[in-house]
Protein backbone atom coordinates (compact mmCIF):
# COMPACT_ATOMS: atom_id res chain seq x y z
CA UNK A 1 0.00 0.00 0.00
CA UNK A 2 1.16 3.57 -0.91
CA UNK A 3 1.50 6.03 2.50
CA UNK A 4 -0.90 8.51 1.29
CA UNK A 5 -3.81 6.81 -1.35
CA UNK A 6 -5.92 4.78 0.44
CA UNK A 7 -6.78 1.14 -1.03
CA UNK A 8 -10.44 1.53 -2.64
CA UNK A 9 -12.01 -1.62 -1.67
CA UNK A 10 -15.47 -3.28 -3.11
CA UNK A 11 -17.31 -5.59 -0.67
CA UNK A 12 -19.55 -7.90 -1.70
CA UNK A 13 -21.89 -8.72 0.33
CA UNK A 14 -22.06 -5.99 2.25
CA UNK A 15 -25.23 -6.55 4.57
CA UNK A 16 -24.15 -9.96 5.91
CA UNK A 17 -22.12 -11.00 9.00
CA UNK A 18 -18.47 -10.28 7.44
CA UNK A 19 -19.87 -7.23 5.40
CA UNK A 20 -20.35 -5.78 8.59
CA UNK A 21 -17.26 -6.90 10.68
CA UNK A 22 -15.03 -5.69 7.59
CA UNK A 23 -16.75 -2.12 7.46
CA UNK A 24 -15.81 -2.43 11.43
CA UNK A 25 -12.34 -2.63 11.03
CA UNK A 26 -12.52 -0.45 8.10
CA UNK A 27 -14.28 2.45 9.69
CA UNK A 28 -11.85 2.41 12.12
CA UNK A 29 -8.44 3.60 9.24
CA UNK A 30 -10.42 6.10 7.12
CA UNK A 31 -7.14 7.09 6.38
CA UNK A 32 -6.44 3.40 5.00
CA UNK A 33 -9.72 2.09 3.24
CA UNK A 34 -12.47 3.70 1.31
CA UNK A 35 -15.42 2.12 -0.36
CA UNK A 36 -15.63 2.07 -3.70
CA UNK A 37 -18.88 -0.46 -3.99
CA UNK A 38 -21.07 -2.17 -1.47
CA UNK A 39 -23.54 -4.97 -2.89
CA UNK A 40 -25.56 -7.06 -1.30
CA UNK A 41 -29.10 -9.13 -1.87
CA UNK A 42 -32.11 -7.73 -1.56
CA UNK A 43 -31.89 -5.91 1.30
CA UNK A 44 -32.47 -2.30 0.50
CA UNK A 45 -33.47 -1.17 3.98
CA UNK A 46 -29.75 -1.83 5.79
CA UNK A 47 -27.92 -1.31 2.06
CA UNK A 48 -29.65 2.57 2.02
CA UNK A 49 -28.27 3.01 5.37
CA UNK A 50 -25.15 1.55 4.75
CA UNK A 51 -24.65 3.72 1.42
CA UNK A 52 -25.52 6.97 3.56
CA UNK A 53 -22.72 6.24 5.73
CA UNK A 54 -20.07 5.01 3.19
CA UNK A 55 -20.91 7.10 -0.03
CA UNK A 56 -19.92 4.50 -2.33
CA UNK A 57 -19.06 5.23 -5.96
CA UNK A 58 -21.37 2.16 -6.69
CA UNK A 59 -24.35 0.12 -4.84
CA UNK A 60 -25.26 -3.31 -6.02
CA UNK A 61 -28.53 -5.00 -5.55
CA UNK A 62 -29.44 -8.78 -7.20
CA UNK A 63 -32.97 -7.64 -9.04
CA UNK A 64 -34.45 -4.85 -10.50
CA UNK A 65 -37.07 -4.42 -7.78
CA UNK A 66 -34.87 -3.96 -5.03
CA UNK A 67 -32.42 -1.75 -7.30
CA UNK A 68 -34.99 0.69 -8.27
CA UNK A 69 -36.30 0.80 -4.21
CA UNK A 70 -32.73 1.54 -3.40
CA UNK A 71 -32.22 4.73 -5.93
CA UNK A 72 -35.42 6.07 -4.50
CA UNK A 73 -34.17 6.33 -1.08
CA UNK A 74 -31.53 8.81 -2.94
CA UNK A 75 -33.40 10.85 -4.71
CA UNK A 76 -34.04 13.47 -2.40
CA UNK A 77 -30.53 13.31 -0.43
CA UNK A 78 -27.53 14.44 -2.04
CA UNK A 79 -26.24 10.96 -2.36
CA UNK A 80 -24.29 10.43 -5.40
CA UNK A 81 -24.21 6.39 -5.34
CA UNK A 82 -25.21 4.62 -8.68
CA UNK A 83 -27.07 1.60 -8.01
CA UNK A 84 -26.75 -1.08 -10.49
CA UNK A 85 -28.45 -4.50 -10.64
CA UNK A 86 -27.22 -8.33 -11.06
CA UNK A 87 -24.15 -10.54 -12.27
CA UNK A 88 -23.37 -7.63 -14.83
CA UNK A 89 -23.60 -4.86 -11.95
CA UNK A 90 -21.39 -7.10 -9.74
CA UNK A 91 -18.69 -7.84 -12.54
CA UNK A 92 -18.17 -4.23 -12.97
CA UNK A 93 -17.99 -3.34 -9.64
CA UNK A 94 -15.26 -5.92 -9.22
CA UNK A 95 -13.34 -5.76 -12.43
CA UNK A 96 -12.77 -1.08 -12.67
CA UNK A 97 -9.94 -0.26 -12.74
CA UNK A 98 -10.05 1.95 -9.61
CA UNK A 99 -10.86 -1.25 -7.36
CA UNK A 100 -7.61 -2.23 -5.26
CA UNK A 101 -9.41 -4.89 -3.09
CA UNK A 102 -12.34 -7.04 -3.39
CA UNK A 103 -14.08 -8.50 -0.68
CA UNK A 104 -15.82 -12.12 -1.63
CA UNK A 105 -18.78 -12.27 1.18
CA UNK A 106 -21.14 -13.32 -0.30
CA UNK A 107 -22.82 -16.34 0.70
CA UNK A 108 -23.04 -19.37 -1.72
CA UNK A 109 -22.80 -20.22 -5.35
CA UNK A 110 -23.39 -16.77 -6.47
CA UNK A 111 -20.31 -15.22 -5.37
CA UNK A 112 -18.59 -17.68 -7.59
CA UNK A 113 -18.20 -15.48 -10.25
CA UNK A 114 -17.72 -11.93 -9.39
CA UNK A 115 -15.26 -13.52 -6.98
CA UNK A 116 -13.57 -15.24 -9.99
CA UNK A 117 -13.89 -11.99 -12.18
CA UNK A 118 -11.52 -10.42 -8.88
CA UNK A 119 -8.80 -12.78 -9.13
CA UNK A 120 -9.23 -12.49 -12.79
CA UNK A 121 -8.61 -8.89 -12.64
CA UNK A 122 -5.79 -9.52 -10.51
CA UNK A 123 -6.89 -7.94 -7.71
CA UNK A 124 -6.16 -8.06 -4.01
CA UNK A 125 -9.13 -10.98 -3.04
CA UNK A 126 -10.22 -11.41 0.63
CA UNK A 127 -11.76 -14.53 0.65
CA UNK A 128 -14.58 -15.30 2.69
CA UNK A 129 -17.18 -17.24 0.42
CA UNK A 130 -15.87 -20.78 1.00
CA UNK A 131 -18.21 -21.87 -1.65
CA UNK A 132 -16.70 -20.33 -4.70
CA UNK A 133 -13.11 -22.19 -3.98
CA UNK A 134 -15.02 -25.17 -3.41
CA UNK A 135 -17.20 -24.84 -6.35
CA UNK A 136 -13.99 -23.86 -8.72
CA UNK A 137 -10.82 -25.12 -7.05
CA UNK A 138 -7.95 -25.23 -9.45
CA UNK A 139 -9.67 -22.95 -12.18
CA UNK A 140 -9.66 -20.36 -9.21
CA UNK A 141 -5.77 -21.01 -7.95
CA UNK A 142 -4.73 -20.97 -11.52
CA UNK A 143 -6.99 -17.95 -11.99
CA UNK A 144 -4.84 -16.11 -8.91
CA UNK A 145 -1.73 -16.99 -9.97
CA UNK A 146 -2.03 -16.28 -13.98
CA UNK A 147 -3.47 -12.92 -13.27
CA UNK A 148 -1.02 -11.79 -10.17
CA UNK A 149 -4.63 -11.61 -8.02
CA UNK A 150 -2.91 -11.66 -4.34
CA UNK A 151 -5.43 -14.21 -2.52
CA UNK A 152 -5.61 -13.51 1.43
CA UNK A 153 -7.97 -16.41 3.00
CA UNK A 154 -10.56 -14.67 5.37
CA UNK A 155 -11.78 -17.72 6.92
CA UNK A 156 -10.76 -17.99 10.57
CA UNK A 157 -8.89 -21.39 10.49
CA UNK A 158 -7.07 -20.43 6.23
CA UNK A 159 -6.33 -17.14 7.62
CA UNK A 160 -4.43 -19.14 10.78
CA UNK A 161 -2.75 -21.28 9.03
CA UNK A 162 -1.46 -18.52 6.79
CA UNK A 163 -0.50 -16.84 9.64
CA UNK A 164 1.76 -19.71 10.85
CA UNK A 165 3.31 -20.72 7.41
CA UNK A 166 6.73 -18.87 7.05
CA UNK A 167 7.31 -15.50 4.74
CA UNK A 168 9.10 -17.48 1.86
CA UNK A 169 5.97 -19.35 0.85
CA UNK A 170 3.32 -16.37 1.95
CA UNK A 171 5.78 -13.75 -0.22
CA UNK A 172 4.42 -15.63 -3.30
CA UNK A 173 0.75 -14.77 -1.86
CA UNK A 174 -1.24 -15.18 -5.09
CA UNK A 175 -1.85 -18.88 -2.96
CA UNK A 176 0.49 -21.05 -1.01
CA UNK A 177 2.08 -23.91 -2.80
CA UNK A 178 3.62 -25.65 -0.23
CA UNK A 179 3.72 -29.11 -1.62
CA UNK A 180 6.07 -28.33 -4.37
CA UNK A 181 8.40 -26.38 -1.64
CA UNK A 182 7.80 -28.74 1.49
CA UNK A 183 11.19 -30.63 1.70
CA UNK A 184 12.37 -27.20 2.50
CA UNK A 185 9.62 -25.31 4.70
CA UNK A 186 9.72 -29.09 6.21
CA UNK A 187 5.75 -28.86 7.16
CA UNK A 188 4.22 -32.30 7.42
CA UNK A 189 0.58 -31.60 8.56
CA UNK A 190 -1.81 -29.01 8.71
CA UNK A 191 -4.67 -29.15 11.75
CA UNK A 192 -8.46 -27.59 10.35
CA UNK A 193 -9.96 -26.99 14.18
CA UNK A 194 -13.34 -27.14 14.65
CA UNK A 195 -15.50 -25.83 17.22
CA UNK A 196 -18.08 -29.01 16.60
CA UNK A 197 -20.88 -26.89 16.66
CA UNK A 198 -24.33 -26.36 18.78
CA UNK A 199 -25.06 -30.25 18.56
CA UNK A 200 -21.46 -31.65 19.35
CA UNK A 201 -22.68 -33.80 22.07
CA UNK A 202 -26.10 -35.40 20.86
CA UNK A 203 -26.75 -38.37 20.61
CA UNK A 204 -27.38 -39.86 16.51
CA UNK A 205 -31.05 -39.60 18.48
CA UNK A 206 -31.48 -36.31 19.32
CA UNK A 207 -30.25 -34.92 16.12
CA UNK A 208 -33.59 -36.37 14.45
CA UNK A 209 -35.67 -33.97 16.20
CA UNK A 210 -33.41 -30.24 15.97
CA UNK A 211 -34.99 -27.28 14.93
CA UNK A 212 -33.65 -24.78 12.38
CA UNK A 213 -33.76 -22.10 15.72
CA UNK A 214 -31.64 -24.71 17.31
CA UNK A 215 -29.20 -24.94 14.81
CA UNK A 216 -28.55 -21.09 14.04
CA UNK A 217 -27.57 -21.03 17.54
CA UNK A 218 -23.85 -21.18 17.41
CA UNK A 219 -22.04 -21.44 20.95
CA UNK A 220 -18.77 -19.42 19.79
CA UNK A 221 -19.06 -17.57 16.65
CA UNK A 222 -21.91 -15.09 15.55
CA UNK A 223 -22.72 -15.87 11.87
CA UNK A 224 -24.96 -16.12 9.02
CA UNK A 225 -27.70 -18.76 8.62
CA UNK A 226 -26.42 -20.85 6.20
CA UNK A 227 -23.09 -21.50 7.67
CA UNK A 228 -24.72 -21.83 11.08
CA UNK A 229 -26.30 -24.51 9.98
CA UNK A 230 -23.18 -25.93 7.90
CA UNK A 231 -21.52 -25.52 11.20
CA UNK A 232 -24.20 -27.92 13.17
CA UNK A 233 -23.72 -30.44 10.47
CA UNK A 234 -19.79 -29.82 10.22
CA UNK A 235 -20.15 -29.73 6.42
CA UNK A 236 -19.00 -26.26 7.52
CA UNK A 237 -15.29 -28.01 8.03
CA UNK A 238 -15.59 -30.30 5.36
CA UNK A 239 -16.17 -27.63 2.92
CA UNK A 240 -13.14 -26.05 4.80
CA UNK A 241 -11.42 -28.97 4.22
CA UNK A 242 -11.95 -28.59 0.57
CA UNK A 243 -11.02 -24.69 0.31
CA UNK A 244 -7.36 -25.85 2.52
CA UNK A 245 -6.70 -28.36 -0.15
CA UNK A 246 -7.33 -25.81 -2.81
CA UNK A 247 -5.34 -22.81 -1.43
CA UNK A 248 -3.15 -24.97 -0.24
CA UNK A 249 -1.72 -27.55 -3.01
CA UNK A 250 -1.82 -29.89 0.04
CA UNK A 251 -2.98 -33.55 0.14
CA UNK A 252 -5.55 -34.62 1.58
CA UNK A 253 -3.60 -37.44 4.09
CA UNK A 254 -1.83 -34.53 5.82
CA UNK A 255 -4.90 -32.53 6.50
CA UNK A 256 -6.54 -33.38 9.85
CA UNK A 257 -9.11 -32.01 11.43
CA UNK A 258 -9.52 -31.67 15.33
CA UNK A 259 -12.70 -30.83 16.82
CA UNK A 260 -11.84 -27.89 20.00
CA UNK A 261 -15.09 -26.69 21.22
CA UNK A 262 -13.57 -23.42 22.98
CA UNK A 263 -12.40 -22.14 19.42
CA UNK A 264 -9.62 -20.57 20.57
CA UNK A 265 -7.09 -22.14 18.52
CA UNK A 266 -7.99 -21.19 15.31
CA UNK A 267 -5.99 -23.68 13.47
CA UNK A 268 -2.18 -25.33 13.69
CA UNK A 269 0.30 -26.51 11.56
CA UNK A 270 3.18 -28.97 12.45
CA UNK A 271 6.82 -28.79 11.47
CA UNK A 272 9.32 -31.31 10.26
CA UNK A 273 11.40 -30.20 13.45
CA UNK A 274 8.34 -31.28 15.64
CA UNK A 275 7.22 -27.51 16.00
CA UNK A 276 3.63 -27.27 16.36
CA UNK A 277 2.33 -23.61 15.52
CA UNK A 278 -0.70 -22.26 16.36
CA UNK A 279 -2.88 -18.81 16.08
CA UNK A 280 -4.48 -18.24 18.72
CA UNK A 281 -7.43 -15.47 19.58
CA UNK A 282 -10.83 -14.29 20.36
CA UNK A 283 -13.65 -16.11 17.88
CA UNK A 284 -14.17 -12.82 16.17
CA UNK A 285 -13.91 -12.73 12.59
CA UNK A 286 -12.74 -8.87 12.10
CA UNK A 287 -9.33 -10.62 13.33
CA UNK A 288 -9.06 -12.53 10.04
CA UNK A 289 -10.59 -9.71 8.56
CA UNK A 290 -7.98 -6.73 9.74
CA UNK A 291 -4.98 -9.31 9.12
CA UNK A 292 -6.02 -9.90 5.50
CA UNK A 293 -6.87 -6.42 5.03
CA UNK A 294 -3.74 -5.03 6.24
CA UNK A 295 -0.94 -7.96 5.42
CA UNK A 296 1.68 -7.94 5.14
CA UNK A 297 1.25 -4.98 8.15
CA UNK A 298 -1.08 -5.59 11.00
CA UNK A 299 -3.87 -3.15 12.49
CA UNK A 300 -6.24 -2.88 15.24
CA UNK A 301 -9.34 -4.80 14.69
CA UNK A 302 -11.12 -3.75 17.86
CA UNK A 303 -11.01 -7.41 19.24
CA UNK A 304 -10.23 -7.31 22.75
CA UNK A 305 -6.26 -9.31 23.20
CA UNK A 306 -7.12 -13.15 24.58
CA UNK A 307 -6.73 -13.43 27.95
CA UNK A 308 -5.09 -16.90 28.70
CA UNK A 309 -6.31 -16.70 32.13
CA UNK A 310 -9.87 -16.90 31.40
CA UNK A 311 -9.35 -19.94 28.73
CA UNK A 312 -7.41 -21.20 31.02
CA UNK A 313 -8.25 -25.25 29.57
CA UNK A 314 -7.99 -25.94 25.78
CA UNK A 315 -9.99 -29.76 24.60
CA UNK A 316 -9.32 -31.50 21.54
CA UNK A 317 -11.38 -34.48 20.25
CA UNK A 318 -11.68 -36.35 17.16
CA UNK A 319 -14.55 -35.53 15.13
CA UNK A 320 -17.51 -37.81 14.81
CA UNK A 321 -18.03 -39.10 10.87
CA UNK A 322 -20.64 -41.26 12.00
CA UNK A 323 -22.85 -38.70 13.74
CA UNK A 324 -21.64 -36.30 11.59
CA UNK A 325 -21.94 -37.65 7.90
CA UNK A 326 -21.70 -34.24 5.99
CA UNK A 327 -17.58 -34.41 7.40
CA UNK A 328 -17.09 -37.82 5.71
CA UNK A 329 -19.07 -36.72 2.46
CA UNK A 330 -16.45 -33.91 1.85
CA UNK A 331 -13.49 -36.01 1.91
CA UNK A 332 -15.50 -38.69 -0.66
CA UNK A 333 -16.10 -35.70 -2.38
CA UNK A 334 -12.30 -34.91 -2.89
CA UNK A 335 -11.53 -38.57 -3.63
CA UNK A 336 -13.90 -38.82 -6.26
CA UNK A 337 -12.50 -35.46 -7.66
CA UNK A 338 -14.52 -33.64 -11.01
CA UNK A 339 -17.56 -32.44 -10.63
CA UNK A 340 -18.16 -33.81 -7.03
CA UNK A 341 -17.28 -31.16 -5.03
CA UNK A 342 -19.63 -28.59 -7.02
CA UNK A 343 -22.33 -31.34 -6.68
CA UNK A 344 -21.48 -31.90 -2.99
CA UNK A 345 -21.99 -28.00 -2.22
CA UNK A 346 -25.18 -27.33 -4.82
CA UNK A 347 -27.14 -30.40 -2.95
CA UNK A 348 -26.02 -29.07 0.59
CA UNK A 349 -27.02 -25.61 -0.43
CA UNK A 350 -30.46 -26.83 -1.52
CA UNK A 351 -30.72 -29.00 1.61
CA UNK A 352 -29.93 -26.35 4.24
CA UNK A 353 -32.46 -23.78 2.79
CA UNK A 354 -35.05 -26.33 3.13
CA UNK A 355 -34.07 -27.11 6.67
CA UNK A 356 -34.51 -23.71 7.53
CA UNK A 357 -37.71 -23.35 5.93
CA UNK A 358 -38.30 -26.63 7.74
CA UNK A 359 -39.26 -29.00 4.61
CA UNK A 360 -36.86 -31.36 5.55
CA UNK A 361 -35.11 -32.50 8.98
CA UNK A 362 -31.78 -32.03 9.91
CA UNK A 363 -30.41 -35.24 9.33
CA UNK A 364 -32.12 -35.48 6.29
CA UNK A 365 -29.16 -32.73 4.69
CA UNK A 366 -26.68 -35.59 4.71
CA UNK A 367 -28.61 -37.88 3.39
CA UNK A 368 -30.15 -35.37 0.49
CA UNK A 369 -26.09 -34.94 -0.17
CA UNK A 370 -25.56 -38.77 -0.30
CA UNK A 371 -28.23 -39.47 -2.77
CA UNK A 372 -27.54 -36.47 -5.24
CA UNK A 373 -23.55 -37.24 -4.72
CA UNK A 374 -25.01 -40.96 -6.21
CA UNK A 375 -27.64 -40.09 -8.72
CA UNK A 376 -25.46 -36.85 -10.37
CA UNK A 377 -22.66 -37.73 -13.26
CA UNK A 378 -19.88 -37.05 -12.17
CA UNK A 379 -17.35 -35.75 -14.72
CA UNK A 380 -13.71 -34.88 -14.67
CA UNK A 381 -13.56 -31.51 -16.66
CA UNK A 382 -13.96 -28.57 -15.04
CA UNK A 383 -12.01 -26.17 -16.67
CA UNK A 384 -14.51 -23.44 -17.11
CA UNK A 385 -17.25 -21.32 -15.25
CA UNK A 386 -19.81 -22.65 -17.54
CA UNK A 387 -19.08 -26.51 -16.75
CA UNK A 388 -19.12 -25.45 -13.45
CA UNK A 389 -22.24 -23.94 -13.11
CA UNK A 390 -23.85 -26.33 -15.56
CA UNK A 391 -22.99 -29.02 -12.53
CA UNK A 392 -23.77 -26.93 -10.56
CA UNK A 393 -27.61 -25.93 -11.81
CA UNK A 394 -27.68 -30.01 -12.49
CA UNK A 395 -27.49 -31.01 -8.93
CA UNK A 396 -29.57 -29.06 -8.06
CA UNK A 397 -32.43 -29.86 -10.05
CA UNK A 398 -31.47 -33.76 -8.68
CA UNK A 399 -31.69 -32.80 -4.41
CA UNK A 400 -35.38 -31.11 -4.98
CA UNK A 401 -36.54 -34.34 -6.63
CA UNK A 402 -34.69 -36.20 -3.44
CA UNK A 403 -37.02 -33.64 -1.16
CA UNK A 404 -40.26 -34.03 -3.62
CA UNK A 405 -39.92 -37.61 -3.67
CA UNK A 406 -39.56 -37.66 0.77
CA UNK A 407 -43.36 -36.37 0.82
P1 LIG B 1 -24.70 -13.71 5.53
O1 LIG B 1 -25.87 -14.54 5.17
O2 LIG B 1 -24.69 -13.00 6.83
O3 LIG B 1 -24.45 -12.60 4.39
C1 LIG B 1 -24.44 -12.97 3.03
C2 LIG B 1 -24.32 -11.73 2.14
O4 LIG B 1 -24.42 -12.18 0.77
C3 LIG B 1 -25.41 -10.69 2.34
O5 LIG B 1 -24.89 -9.39 2.16
C4 LIG B 1 -26.42 -10.99 1.21
O6 LIG B 1 -27.15 -9.85 0.81
C5 LIG B 1 -25.47 -11.46 0.12
N1 LIG B 1 -26.13 -12.39 -0.80
C6 LIG B 1 -26.81 -13.52 -0.47
N2 LIG B 1 -27.30 -14.12 -1.58
C7 LIG B 1 -26.93 -13.35 -2.63
C8 LIG B 1 -27.15 -13.43 -4.04
N3 LIG B 1 -27.87 -14.43 -4.58
N4 LIG B 1 -26.61 -12.48 -4.83
C9 LIG B 1 -25.90 -11.47 -4.29
N5 LIG B 1 -25.67 -11.32 -2.96
C10 LIG B 1 -26.18 -12.25 -2.14
O7 LIG B 1 -23.41 -14.66 5.39
P2 LIG B 1 -22.01 -14.54 6.17
O8 LIG B 1 -22.10 -15.29 7.45
O9 LIG B 1 -21.54 -13.14 6.17
O10 LIG B 1 -21.07 -15.41 5.21
C11 LIG B 1 -20.60 -14.91 3.97
C12 LIG B 1 -19.56 -15.89 3.43
O11 LIG B 1 -18.44 -15.90 4.32
C13 LIG B 1 -20.05 -17.33 3.37
O12 LIG B 1 -19.52 -17.96 2.25
C14 LIG B 1 -19.49 -17.96 4.63
O13 LIG B 1 -19.24 -19.34 4.50
C15 LIG B 1 -18.17 -17.20 4.78
N6 LIG B 1 -17.68 -17.13 6.15
C16 LIG B 1 -18.44 -16.53 7.12
C17 LIG B 1 -17.99 -16.48 8.42
C18 LIG B 1 -18.79 -15.79 9.50
O14 LIG B 1 -18.33 -15.71 10.63
N7 LIG B 1 -19.95 -15.28 9.24
C19 LIG B 1 -16.75 -17.07 8.76
C20 LIG B 1 -15.99 -17.65 7.74
C21 LIG B 1 -16.47 -17.69 6.45
MG1 LIG C 1 -14.10 -21.06 9.34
Amino acid sequence: MTDSQPLKVTLLGATGSIGASTLDVMARHPDRYQIYALTANTNVDVMAQLCETWLPDYAVMNDVSSADKLSSHFTDKAIRTQVLVGEEGLQQVVENENVDCVVAAIVGAAGLPPTLAAAKAGKRVLLANKEALVMSGKLFIDTARENDAVLLPVDSEHNAIFQCLPDSLTRHHSSVKITNQNDAAGIERIWLTASGGPFRTYSAEQLQDVTPEQAVNHPNWDMGKKISVDSATLMNKGLELIEAYWLFDMDIENIDVVVHPQSVIHSMVTYADGSVLAQLGNPDMRTPIAHALAWPERIDSGVEPLNIFDVAKLDFEHPDLDRFPCLRLCYEAIRMGGTAMIVLNAANEVAVSAFLEERIGFTDIAVLIEKTLDQAEITIDVSSLELILDADKLARIITNKCIAEMH
